[in-house]
């Protein structure tokens, strides 16, 4: 059971030649003309050279042509690396190298950050006709002059996503076409059809994204690309679109529930709303199911695949602090420091197994073996470096990654504890803990509050009433207010940072 989702984008062109495919805040495209463009593109690259296996980079804003080459690539049987365009110069030049790029897409947004990357003289094409390369619709293939038939394998790179580097060196995850076939599968349980609108806030590059990307355009639905969120924007583009389905992450969803006109709109015309990348509250979660129609649907799980666990939150309203069950197909296991599993109810690092499992980190074979652990019956699973535990109905509560966990005079501190005491307090918008450096502890937890809006408590205060609820060995060591916490493009607080900043004082 496998297929190729450029050829569904075929056969809905020829059923609904005028159905909307995609939209962003320029231009729509109908199934016709993406299926047309498609053509020219996958044409484009065999004209230039590349074969099944090689590989572009696109590193630009979200938009119907960006949406467009990553399709049209995929026809020609060439692997995408999308990167980000909020990458630094450095990251940006290894990451080109690392994927081994025949051609690299950009737009007038990633001009400046590629112009200083070292990119070996890889030639450039202009998405957006912005002068950063050749102008994109003098690169294409005349109509008509059709792509040879390439046919990928499920093991055949469909793309290469770097990691989202929270923890690290960004790591590039060659995902295959049957992982990405798994995603389609599991699209009818979403009902996705014909009549799908999805708004996509988040950026092409991301995993987060494509899951819902490519299942829309799979089953013949419309993805409207919002290049840039704003939470006014998004609340009138739902409303006026009807839109069906939507993925956000958490603190989307915070921001938009928090906005004062959220419930003047009608957005009755949800099914599926979804979420994953970083913690997603309960509190937070029972919010968005109280007054936003529509099911809630989170995942968990990692880019490089092995596994996913699934929270419908609209059926299991009793278990939003978790992140659900292993979805059908994925084997999900606990195993602790010595590579032994977890005997049930208790705490061990996540692993997870599937048919949807990444290839293997790109040119980094000893990186690969590291992320895998074998059960004793030989099969392989991937280490996800998060620690969980599963209760007795088998859903899944996540504790933190392990590399965020505390040692503190010999004390585990999970952070996510004191953060959720810190949450309770009234004068707390948001709020991070991190592990920082101690002489006399290993390392000792310092917190990071944002206050709210013309909050003014001082935060000697909140440190004391926060450490009053904690164990002796849980205690904070100081307290910090901060303007904004340090996140990524998609919502993951960056710890990695405010240790660093905080560390040099
Ligand atoms: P890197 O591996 O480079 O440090 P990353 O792990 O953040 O980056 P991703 O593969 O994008 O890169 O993210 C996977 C991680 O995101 C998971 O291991 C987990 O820590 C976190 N995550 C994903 N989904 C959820 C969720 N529903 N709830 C809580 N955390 C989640
Ligand atoms: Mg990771």
């Amino acid at each position: 059971d496998f297929g190729l989702i450029a050829d569904l984008i075929r056969i809905h062109a020829n059923e609904r030649p005028d159905h909307l495919a995609l939209r962003d805040s320029e231009r729509t495209l109908t199934y016709a003309s993406l299926n047309v463009l498609m053509d020219r593109i996958a044409s484009a690259l065999q004209r230039d050279g590349l074969a099944k296996g090689d590989a572009i980079v696109i590193c630009a804003t979200s938009s119907v042509n960006y949406a467009a080459v990553f399709l049209g690539a995929l026809r020609a049987g060439v692997a995408v690396a999308p990167l980000a365009p909020g990458s630094t110069p450095e990251s940006l030049g290894r990451m080109q190298r690392d994927a081994e790029a025949k051609l690299v897409f950009a737009d007038a947004s990633t001009a400046e950050v590629l112009g200083a990357a070292e990119t070996n003289g890889i030639p450039r094409i202009a998405l957006d006709g912005s002068g950063v390369g050749r102008a994109f619709d003098d690169w294409l293939a005349p109509e008509g002059s059709p792509p040879a038939r390439v046919e990928p394998e499920p093991s055949s790179p469909f793309n290469i996503i770097y990691s989202s580097g929270t923890t690290g060196e960004p790591k590039g995850i060659v995902q295959g076409h049957g992982m990405r076939w798994s995603h389609v599968k599991r699209g009818a349980r979403y009902e996705y059809g014909p009549d799908t609108v999805t708004l996509l806030s988040t950026p092409l590059y991301s995993n987060t994204t494509l899951v819902v990307f490519f299942p829309t355009l799979a089953f013949g639905g419309q993805v409207i690309l919002m290049p840039k969120f704003d939470v006014a924007s998004y609340l009138r583009l739902a409303q006026d679109s009807r839109v069906t389905h939507t993925m956000l992450v958490p603190v989307q969803y915070q921001r938009l529930m928090a906005h004062p006109s959220f419930d003047a709109h009608d957005l009755s015309s949800f099914q599926y709303k979804f979420s994953t990348s970083a913690p997603f509250g309960a509190a937070l979660k029972a919010d968005v199911l109280k007054r936003w129609p529509g099911g809630l649907v989170e995942f968990y799980g990692m880019t490089e695949g092995g596994g996913t666990c699934i929270l419908e939150a609209h059926l299991h309203p009793d278990k939003l602090h978790t992140v659900g069950r292993p979805a059908e197909g994925s084997d999900i296991r606990l195993i602790d420091e010595a590579g032994q599993e977890v005997p049930a109810g208790g705490d061990g690092e996540v692993v997870g197994s599937s048919a949807g499992m990444m290839v293997g980190y790109h040119r980094q074979p000893e990186k690969t073996r590291e992320a895998e652990w074998f059960a004793p019956d030989g099969k392989r699973f991937i280490r996800t470096g998060d620690v969980g535990r599963f209760d007795a109905d088998g859903f899944l509560t996540l504790f933190d990654r392990k590399k965020d966990m505390i040692i503190s005079g010999g004390f585990n501190i999970y952070p996510s504890d004191l953060e959720a005491v810190l949450r309770a307090h009234p004068a707390v918008a948001d709020v991070t803990v991190v592990g920082m450096p101690s002489e006399a502890w290993g390392e000792t937890p310092v917190g990071f509050v944002v206050r709210r809006d013309g909050d003014t408590t001082d935060p000697a205060e909140m440190l004391a009433w926060t450490n009053a609820q904690l164990g002796k060995t849980q205690r904070l060591a100081s307290l910090h207010l901060i303007e904004e916490l340090p996140r990524s493009a998609i919502g993951k607080v960056l710890k990695r940072e405010l240790r660093e900043r905080h560390g040099r004082g």
